[in-house]
């Protein structure tokens, strides 16, 4: 089965004169959203059919939603929960009113000249999509097909999150590995040296996979244990191979060098020895020194 790539363009809306329906809209889908992901949580639910049939006839009385609207709030609030649990968090999602209201094929539909027709709770409302050159060329590029959207008030400016989805490509079959030692004094080398740090780094660590697995390449993570004080060259593992913070020295062959490069290289030789939890499947390796869990 291919993997999917999933990307979100964000465009500033012109609500209009419909921006109290936005905000009621809004009140209601997450007030409702949140309920629902009460029941769900408190009562173990986690089939769709069984939730919708557990909470759609209250959602739509409670907090009149339409039949479509009431639908998206529970698909919220399950794929919260579904998170929530993947994750081993022990707190129920929950949302404050001015969260963003989750919008399907059936709720939203984009019309010509940069027009949007969304579900509200006073009937459907057309806005105008404010995109820039960047948001409009991602969306004409036709391999990309749009799915559903989300309406985010920032600072009381609206948007409209279009998610847009693609197959991912094939990778080739495995031809090496890149080691990368997400480490404390740097914040991540690779095995050819380069040493990233700062606002590089908080790129690479927040959406790495993602960037991955467009590029066909493959995310491995694997066990960081003693990889700061084992020897790339001969394998001696010995604390005292690492002299300080940066300095690694091998007692045994005198190989030398920078200690997060040659954590970095044992990293990369370890995702080819251990198994690892590969995600998809494989071009290059990229090989994530991670319990951390900051991916
Ligand atoms: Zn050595």
């Amino acid at each position: 089965m291919s993997d999917t790539l999933v990307r979100t363009v964000p465009i500033k809306l012109d609500v209009g004169a419909n921006a109290p329906a936005l905000v009621e809209t809004a009140r209601r889908f997450n007030a409702a959203a949140t309920w629902i992901a009460r029941v769900c949580w408190d009562e173990g639910i986690t089939n769709t059919n069984t939730a919708h049939h557990r909470v759609y006839g209250q959602t739509r009385a409670d907090y009149g939603l339409g039949a479509q609207l009431a639908v998206c709030a529970r698909a919220k609030a399950m794929e919260a929960i579904k998170a929530a649990r993947k994750t081993g968090g022990d707190m129920c999602p929950a949302w404050r009113v001015d969260a963003a209201v989750r919008y399907d094929a059936r709720t939203y539909r984009l019309l010509p000249l940069d027009g949007v027709s969304l579900n509200t709770v006073e009937g459907r409302v057309i806005c105008r999509l404010l995109p820039g050159q960047r948001q409009r060329d991602m969306l004409l590029e036709t391999s990309w097909r749009i799915g559903g959207a989300d309406l985010v008030r920032r600072k009381g400016v609206w948007y409209l999150h279009l998610t847009q989805h693609k197959p991912a490509p094939e990778p080739d079959d495995a031809t090496g590995y890149i080691g990368v030692d997400l480490g404390v004094a740097r914040i991540a080398t690779t095995d050819d040296g380069t040493i990233y740090d700062g606002a590089q780094v908080t790129a690479v660590r927040a959406c790495i996979a993602y960037k991955a697995l467009a590029a066909g390449l493959v995310v491995a993570y694997v066990d960081p244990r003693d990889t700061s004080r084992t020897c790339a060259a001969c394998g001696h593992c010995a604390r005292a191979n690492r002299r300080d913070q940066s300095h690694f020295l091998c007692l045994r062959c005198g190989h030398e060098a920078n200690a997060d490069v040659n954590a970095a290289r044992n990293i990369a030789a370890r995702a080819g020895v251990n198994q690892p939890i590969v995600l998809p499947r494989a071009g290059l390796r990229l090989c994530m020194a991670s319990t951390s869990r900051l991916l």
